[in-house]
């Protein structure tokens, strides 16, 4: 077996707890379009309408991106898309013209990335991605939304993969296969790292690559595939990387 050259890397519940984030992200930047929205379309001297939260609570946005993503197969990883399209039908129906949802629509998604990008990166992620990056390629590949530039921890990966937006969210092989082409490497010099056993684990194993599997919920596996490795946490993956040396 050649050498490993090369590590890719998943982001969310990887290489930081996405789910505190995506909940104050999603109730915060929908309460904050409802807020804005009713000081918009109320003065003072108004009687104020129905919020628009109340007519359409959280779980009417949830079932109409759902809606979304089942009629636009092709656009079902490119979640900026479906929520902003979501908003703009939900605000047209609530009475706003055309423009006015298109606007708050894209305000509310603005507010939703400021929200989505404060995440922390586990406490041994930086120092844990410069050794590696000293020794490994690196790349991140990711289906989720977050704009890799925003956060400091670009700066370790030489190729970063939002694969959602290239309409090729994993488990599709496409986003693996160009990170590794960008690196000029390929499959049997490189391990994937992440969480999801259906989007991370099973379609690297299939290329070939190795994979650090994080089973962050511990779920473990009767018999892990040829090449699959289960680990914790992802501070875990020098010593794995050693045993594979
Ligand atoms: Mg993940």
């Amino acid at each position: 077996m050649p050498p490993i050259d090369t590590l890719t890397f998943d982001l969310d519940d990887t290489l930081w707890d996405n789910h505190q984030v995506m909940v104050k992200t999603e109730t915060g930047h929908y309460a904050w379009l409802d807020e804005a929205l009713t000081a918009w379309l109320s003065p003072p001297s108004e009687t104020p309408r129905a919020g628009f939260t109340e007519r359409f609570p959280l779980e009417s946005f949830v079932a109409r991106r759902q809606q979304l993503a089942r009629a636009h197969p092709l656009r079902r990883g490119d979640f900026t898309w479906i929520r902003q399209r979501a908003l703009t039908e939900l605000l047209m129906e609530y009475g706003l013209g055309q423009d006015d949802a298109s606007h708050w629509a894209a305000r509310a998604m603005e507010r939703f990335m400021a929200l989505r990008h404060q995440v922390e990166p586990y406490a041994e992620v930086d120092a844990l991605l410069t050794a590696l990056a000293g020794r490994y390629r690196l790349a991140s590949i990711t289906n989720g939304n977050v704009d890799i530039a925003r956060l400091p921890i670009a700066a370790h990966f030489r190729v970063s993969i939002a694969a959602g937006e290239m309409l090729a969210p994993k488990p599709d092989a496409r986003p693996f296969l160009a990170a590794l082409a960008r690196l000029g490497s390929r499959p049997s010099r490189a391990l994937h790292v992440g969480d999801s056993w259906r989007e991370d684990v099973l379609p690297a194993q299939r290329l070939g690559m190795q994979v650090a599997w994080i089973d962050i919920h511990d779920k473990g596996a009767a018999r892990l595939p040829p090449g699959v490795h289960r680990l914790r946490h992802v501070s875990e993956l020098p010593a794995l990387l050693a045993r594979l040396d």
